[in-house]
C-alpha cells in the first residue's frame, strides 16, 4: 500500500563542474563500501513542497553512486492529514495541540504503513513527524533507521514534543536543519544538516533574460515594469498577506511596481485553499497583483521564469524551516529579501547575500532600497549565488547522507 514514487535518472558526473571535482571525488568514495546498499526513503506526500522537491533528486543521485534506493509515500486519507497539519503547525509553535481523536488517527495510520512496509532495507529514512512511529512499531524491517526532521521544531507547543518525543527520541540518526532545533530528549546521534537545492532541474538551471520575460509575460506580468516576487505554498507561516502590505507601502513611492505571489497548492495541505481564497481577498481585486498556482500550469520552468526575471524575491516567512525558496532564489542571482527567521539567516547573511527583515514595513524598506539602486541588486545577488555554490547544492547534501549511512552501517 505504501506507493512508491518514479524518479527520473540522474548522473553525479553532470554537477563536477558546478560543484567542483573535489566534492564529486569524496562522494565517490564514500560511496564505495555502501554499493548495493537497500535504502528506502519513507515520506508523506510526492507532490509540494520541500520534501518531495528534494527526493526527486536525492534518490536519482543516491541510484546513480549505486544504492538501490527507493522513495516511498505513505498512505493516508483527509482525516490522517487534518490531524498531521495540525501536529505540524502544534510543531512549528501554534498553540493548539491535537486531540485525542487525532493522535489515535495519527497513529492507526502509522500501523497501517507500518504493516504494509516492505522488510529487508539496510536503511530506512524517514521523513517528517507525519510517518515518524515507523521506527517504534516495526523496527525488525531496517537494520539502520534514520529520521529526517524539515520543520522548525525550535519552539514547539510542549504538548505536541512531548507526545510525539517516543516516536523520533529513539532514532539511531537524525537530522535536522540547524541545531536550535533540536528537541531535548533526542537519544540518538544527532546531525545538523541543511537540505540543497539540484542546480541542474527546470526550476534552477540557467534561463536567459529573454525566456524568463517570456514566460512572465504570458501570466500577464508587464516585463517592462518592476516586479516582486515570492514563490511559497499558500500557508500562514510564509505570510503572502505580509508580503502584499509590504507590496502597497512600495507602490506608494513606485506605482508602477508589481506583485508576483506563486504557490502551488500541495496533497497533504488540506488548510491551503482556504489561504489561497484568504489571499486572494486580501489583494482585493488589484491588478497589479498576480496570484498564480499550480493550477494556472506554474510548474518548474515558471517558477524559474518568475525567479530569474523579478526584480527582488521575497521569502517574508514568520516561521521556515529551511525555506529551499530561498536557495533557490538567490541560485538565480536575484537580490532577496527574507523574514529573518528559521533556516532563512542560514542562507542570508544580512547586507552582503540579500536583506533580513522582521515586520511588512522593513520589507517594503528594503525592496524599495533595492529597486532604486540596481548595482546594489547585482551585488547581493552575485554574492548569495556564490553561498548558495558553496553550501546548498544538493552533492553537498548527498555527502552528507552518506556520511551517516556509512556511520551506520559500521554500529
Ligand atoms: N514550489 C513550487 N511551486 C510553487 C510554490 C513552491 O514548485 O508554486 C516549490 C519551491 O520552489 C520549493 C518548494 O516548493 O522548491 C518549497 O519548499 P520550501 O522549503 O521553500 O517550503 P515548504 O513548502 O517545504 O515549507
Amino acid at each position: 500500500m505504501l506507493q512508491p514514487v518514479a524518479v527520473g535518472h540522474k548522473t553525479l558526473a553532470d554537477y563536477t563542474h558546478i560543484c567542483g571535482r573535489d566534492l564529486i571525488a569524496e562522494i565517490r568514495e564514500l560511496a564505495e563500501p555502501l554499493q548495493g546498499q537497500r535504502v528506502v526513503h519513507v515520506s508523506a506526500t510526492a507532490f509540494g513542497g520541500g520534501v518531495s522537491e528534494i527526493l526527486y533528486t536525492l534518490v536519482p543521485l543516491m541510484r546513480d553512486v549505486g544504492l538501490e534506493c527507493e522513495w516511498h509515500v505513505i498512505y493516508g486519507r483527509e482525516e490522517f492529514f487534518n490531524a498531521t497539519k495540525l501536529m505540524h503547525n502544534a510543531l512549528q509553535g501554534a498553540p493548539q495541540d491535537l486531540d485525542e481523536e487525532q493522535w489515535a488517527t495519527w497513529l492507526r495510520y502509522n500501523e497501517i504503513n507500518a504493516d504494509e512496509l516492505s522488510d529487508g532495507w539496510d536503511v530506512c529514512l524517514v521523513h517528517d513527524p507525519q510517518p515518524a512511529a515507523l521506527h517504534k512499531l516495526v523496527p525488525e524491517k531496517a537494520k539502520g533507521w534514520i529520521w529526517r526532521c524539515h520543520i522548525d521544531v525550535s519552539t514547539p507547543n510542549p504538548d505536541t514534543i512531548a507526545r510525539l518525543l517516543p516516536y523520533i527520541a529513539h532514532y539511531p540518526q537524525s537530522l535536522f536543519h540547524m541545531r536550535e532545533y533540536i528537541p531535548a530528549g533526542m537519544k540518538g546521534k544527532v546531525n545538523v544538516v541543511p537540505p540543497a537545492i539540484d542546480p541542474l532541474t527546470p526550476k534552477n538551471m540557467a534561463l536567459s533574460p529573454e525566456d524568463g520575460a517570456f514566460v512572465c509575460g504570458q501570466f500577464g506580468i508587464d516585463v517592462d515594469r518592476p516586479l516582486i516576487c515570492q514563490v511559497s505554498r499558500f500557508d500562514p507561516w510564509k505570510d503572502p498577506l505580509g508580503v502584499i502590505d509590504a507590496y502597497r507601502q512600495v507602490k506608494e513611492s513606485m506605482p508602477n511596481v508589481q506583485l508576483a505571489l506563486v504557490g502551488s497548492m500541495a496533497s497533504d495541505d488540506p488548510e491551503g485553499w482556504d489561504f489561497f481564497n484568504a489571499t486572494v481577498a486580501h489583494a482585493d481585486g488589484d491588478a497589479d497583483i498576480h496570484i498564480l498556482n499550480n493550477f494556472n500550469n506554474v510548474g518548474a520552468i515558471e517558477v524559474n521564469a518568475f525567479q530569474s526575471h523579478a526584480d527582488v524575491l521575497i521569502q517574508k516567512s514568520t516561521r521556515e524551516g529551511f525555506g529551499l525558496t530561498v536557495s533557490e532564489a538567490i541560485w538565480k542571482g536575484r537580490p532577496f529579501v527574507g523574514g529573518n527567521v528559521g533556516g532563512i539567516p542560514l542562507q542570508i547573511e544580512d547586507g552582503v547575500t540579500g536583506f533580513l527583515v522582521s515586520s511588512p514595513e522593513q520589507c517594503a524598506e528594503r525592496t524599495l532600497e533595492i529597486l532604486r539602486d540596481p548595482a546594489l541588486g547585482k551585488f547581493l545577488g552575485r554574492r548569495g549565488k556564490e553561498h548558495v555554490r558553496e553550501h546548498f547544492l544538493t552533492p553537498r547534501y548527498l555527502r552528507d547522507y552518506l556520511r551517516i549511512f556509512n556511520e551506520l552501517r559500521a554500529t
